[in-house]
């Protein structure tokens, strides 16, 4: 079973190492679920960019792989506000490889990537659809249709805000999942969303929360209509 832990410090420096780490030993905690690859993606040095890292294998050869981009990542720059992503893949669709690692990306220029947990079982109807939009597919999974998806309701609404498409997209979906977005259009924010699987959201501040109230989102009752009904 695959594992998603992402971190997203706000007004919080961190330098960049600090939060490959965080992410890297979020990672290691939940290598005894069972995996065969990992990534991350964190903001390229120029911050304006997504830098996604992908291994097969261990952690610890992910870890390795960090540590040897170290310069070309400017692993000492100090970030106040970021958000990073990172997954263990227990694959179900397409072998364990470099290319159907997660995060998976919706473009070359990484606009949103993705990370999941579970099976899309309505991937091959999206897939078809978004080719046809002229979407280009690199991978096997059925996790690369979310990452183009969402490009595509960008490009349909611009105004949307990032929380308002994901929803959009995961009201396409079909499955079980856990998928937690980053994007270089949206800096600094991170949002994760579930089905069937399980999501824990922790938060640390300095001083106590002015409420205990958490503001969560449920997903409205038509999410279960096929994409074909719906005609995306
Ligand atoms: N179905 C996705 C894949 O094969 C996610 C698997 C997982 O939960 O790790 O990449």
């Amino acid at each position: 079973m695959c594992g998603i832990f992402a971190y997203l410090n706000y007004l919080t420096p961190k330098k960049r190492a600090e939060i490959l780490e965080l992410l890297v030993n979020g990672l290691k905690r939940l290598e005894y679920r069972g995996y065969d690859s990992a990534g991350v993606a964190v903001d390229a040095a120029n911050s304006k960019d997504i830098a996604i890292i992908k291994k097969t294998g261990k952690v610890a050869l992910l870890e390795e792989t960090i540590k040897s981009k170290s310069s070309e990542l400017d692993v000492d720059d100090t970030l106040d506000v970021h958000c990073g992503i990172a997954h263990t893949r227990w694959a179900t669709h397409g072998v364990p490889s470099e290319v159907n690692c997660h995060p998976h990306r919706s473009d070359t220029d990484n606009g949103f990537v993705v990370v999941h947990n579970g099976i899309i079982t309505n991937y091959k109807e999206v897939k078809t659809f978004l080719e046809k939009k002229g979407f280009c597919f690199e991978s096997e999974t059925d996790t690369e249709v979310i990452a183009k998806l969402i490009s595509h309701f960008y490009q349909q609404h611009p105004n949307f805000s990032f929380r308002e498409l994901v929803e959009s997209v995961v009201r396409q979906l079909e499955g079980a999942f856990a998928l937690c977005f980053k994007s270089k259009y949206f800096p600094g924010e991170c949002v994760a969303t579930r089905r069937g699987s399980p999501l824990l959201v922790g938060i640390k501040t300095a001083t106590r929360l002015a409420t205990d109230h958490v503001p969560i989102l449920y997903g409205k009752e038509d999410h279960r209509k096929s994409s074909a009904d719906k005609g995306i």
